[in-house]
């Protein structure tokens, strides 16, 4: 296969693909799915052969890095073999995991045997009383035992993702302090991001995280080196606390500059940006298991991605919410 390596038009190398494996999702976040995902499981889902064709190609065009995601991908009963013909592909340095982790006291040892070497839990309160109001799922006690059981194993790789909403925050921002001060994971504030279905709570809940990153840096906290392949988080460390503390704000100036991903959905459609209007269908090389003519589409789509979203004017491109393409 022909080596060339995905580059855009603006020199950024694309070596990051977020691949959703499902829609479904058993969470109601109010900012995401406030009335729950609606319907079952979609029959179009990429299969297990559609996968293996679909990264078999990225890699060779350059991917390093997949993060699996969806929907709730461990709701994906095939997860484990998804994540095996990921990491299997010649190139791939890096398989990773999003998810609420509400099944991963028990399917946490199949995940990291096929080959799992990075986790990103998403805990948006560390009250749990809170954690039911924004989800709709009384899951915080299990998440905490799931996470403190795969530390304990020695899995070291662990990236916790909290929304900063604004009627929380107050609370939420001193509470994960207290849970990275002795436990060796990296916790991210996400700003809210508005999607076609969240401007009300959106323009609500928005917070950014500016102030609060002004205030860690005047506790001590260290803003450390970007590493290869990380995405656009700000990390600061601090000599009192196991973990370290990271902001993702979008809404940031230059936010877009370092972006090295490509976003592919559960049935085949890639976003070359989050927020871009245009969905790419690879379905049809999928299907067929045409990997030379998915190499040529992919080289010809390239040029077409965008240098940065157009969020600050309010367009959301195709995304009614992140459900659709696992954020
Ligand atoms: N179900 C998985 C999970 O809970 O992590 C993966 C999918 S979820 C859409 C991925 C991440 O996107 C979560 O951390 C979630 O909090 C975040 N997210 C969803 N909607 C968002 C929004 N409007 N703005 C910012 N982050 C959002």
């Amino acid at each position: 296969m022909n080596s060339a390596l995905l580059t855009d038009p603006f020199g950024r190398r694309l070596s990051y693909l977020r691949l959703s494996v499902t829609d479904l999702c058993n969470y109601r976040c109010s900012y995401c799915l406030p009335d729950g995902y609606q319907g079952k499981a979609k029959p179009d889902e990429l299969s297990l052969s559609e996968i293996e064709t679909l990264v078999s190609v990225f890699a060779a065009a350059g991917t390093r890095k997949i993060r699996v995601t969806g929907g709730e991908a461990t709701l994906r009963r095939d997860l484990a073999d998804i994540i095996a013909v990921c990491k299997a592909q010649p190139g791939i340095e890096h398989l990773a995991l999003t998810t609420n982790a509400f099944k991963l006291v028990k399917l946490f040892p199949a995940y990291r045997a096929a080959g799992l070497d990075k986790l990103n839990i998403s805990i948006d309160s560390f009250n749990a009383d809170t954690f039911f109001e924004i989800t709709g799922k009384r899951e915080y006690h299990n998440i905490i035992r799931a996470i403190d059981g795969i530390l304990a194993s020695g899995f070291s790789s662990v990236k916790i993702n909290t929304l900063l909403l604004g009627r929380y925050a107050d609370r939420t921002v001193p509470d994960a302090m207290r849970f990275v001060r002795e436990r060796p994971v990296t916790l991210r504030f996400i700003e809210l991001m508005q999607t076609g279905n969240n401007l009300g709570y959106f323009q609500q809940q928005h917070l950014s995280a500016t102030a609060i990153e002004a205030e860690l840096a005047a506790q001590g906290w260290q803003l450390l080196p970007r590493e290869a392949y990380a995405g656009p988080a700000r990390e600061y460390r601090h000599p009192d606390f196991a973990g370290s503390i990271g902001f993702i704000a979008p809404y940031s100036k230059d936010f877009c500059n370092s972006c090295n991903r490509l976003r592919v959905s559960a049935q085949g459609n890639m976003h070359l940006c989050l927020f871009g209007g245009i969905a790419y269908n690879l379905r049809p090389y999928l299907a067929q298991g045409d990997r030379e003519g998915l190499r040529q589409y992919l080289f010809s789509v390239i040029a077409d991605k965008p240098e940065h979203h157009f969020l600050h004017q309010k367009n959301v491109g195709l995304i009614r919410d992140l459900s659709m393409i696992g954020g």
